[in-house]
């Protein structure tokens, strides 16, 4: 790419790096028209050398341990546990939220997450009573007007660890939005609706993390 203008670190081949969209299941392709229609340049994601050369991660919606299966057995589990590692930007919605957790409840027998975020989260944690539903959300961190959230088969935050702040909470109290230095993670899925502050607010920190001002998710 000719130029620099948005002052991207420049990567071997001495380009800026784009943003990825873990693309091995689920609704991937919706996330990359949404960071497109931002303006970001995007890439899906599904070898270790893809992990290497993004500056950023979107964990779609989908099937967690299905997610979880493929990302081992394509060997890039491992990377992305780096690039987490690093410090670099990843916002995961439901089933990436999960595979953000550090630990999982309710899990299928051997499932494992990236993990990164200090939280446990409950599977499929509506599934008894309305298995979808959608909610006004306030998100302060984002401002007004609160966020219209569509929860799908959704997961919830169980328990919040002292590294991980709650963004936004449900009526009683249950967490459904989690931040912890460059993680991101949603019970819900803004990319079905028209708001996409939470994908603005991750590509703020993509550009953090790319000019080298931002915070790791572990001190
Ligand atoms: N229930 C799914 C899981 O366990 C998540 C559902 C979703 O991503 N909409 O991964």
């Amino acid at each position: 790419m000719a130029g620099n203008p948005q002052g991207h670190q420049e990567g071997a081949a001495g380009a800026a790096r784009p943003v990825g969209v873990l693309a091995l299941q689920g609704d991937f392709r919706e996330h990359v028209s949404v960071l497109r229609g931002l303006g970001a340049e995007v890439v899906t994601v599904r070898r270790p050398e893809e992990a290497a050369a993004i500056s950023g991660l979107v964990i779609p919606g989908g099937e967690s341990s299905v997610m979880d299966k493929l990302s081992r057995a394509f060997g890039v589990a491992e990377a992305l546990k780096r690039r987490i590692a690093e410090g670099m930007p990843v916002y995961g919605t439901c089933a990436g939220l999960i595979m953000l957790a550090d630990r999982i409840v309710d899990g299928i027998r051997g499932q494992e997450s990236l993990g990164g975020l200090d939280v446990a989260v409950r599977r499929n944690a509506f599934g008894g009573q309305t298995e979808s539903f959608e909610a006004e959300l306030s998100v302060p961190v984002l401002g007004d007007p609160p966020m219209h959230a569509i929860f799908i088969r959704a997961p919830v935050v169980a328990e919040l660890g002292p590294g991980a702040t709650a963004l936004a909470t449900l009526d009683d109290g249950t967490v459904v939005a989690v931040e912890q230095g460059n993680l991101l993670g949603t019970s819900f899925h803004p990319e079905m609706t028209a708001d996409y502050r939470f994908h603005q607010y991750f590509l703020q920190k993509v550009a953090g993390f790319d000019n080298g001002t931002a915070r790791s998710s572990r001190p």
